[in-house]
């Protein structure tokens, strides 16, 4: 199975909601330098290298996916904190 990174946001939210998403965002890490000094919006790690990059846009187009589908009038708070 393979699924791309705003599905896999998109399954975590399904299976464990805002809270699984927030634990993956902070306890998970995919930046090639190892960077843990920054907290982004999506999790740790330096925002520039290949990995950061495909991580932070598949959260971004999860989150414009709740969006679309009107998720985020259910739980408007559940992703805000970090904007
Ligand atoms: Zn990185």
């Amino acid at each position: 199975m393979w699924i791309d990174k705003s599905a896999t946001w998109a399954l975590a939210e399904r299976l464990g909601g805002a809270e699984l998403v927030d634990l993956i965002v902070r306890e998970t890490h995919t930046c090639y330098k190892g960077d843990r000094a920054v907290l982004h919006r999506w999790g740790y790690g330096c925002g520039t290298c290949p990995a950061c990059e495909i991580r932070a846009r598949g959260y971004d187009e999860f989150l414009q996916r709740r969006r679309r589908i009107g998720m985020d009038r259910d739980a408007p708070n559940a992703y805000t904190r970090r904007h």
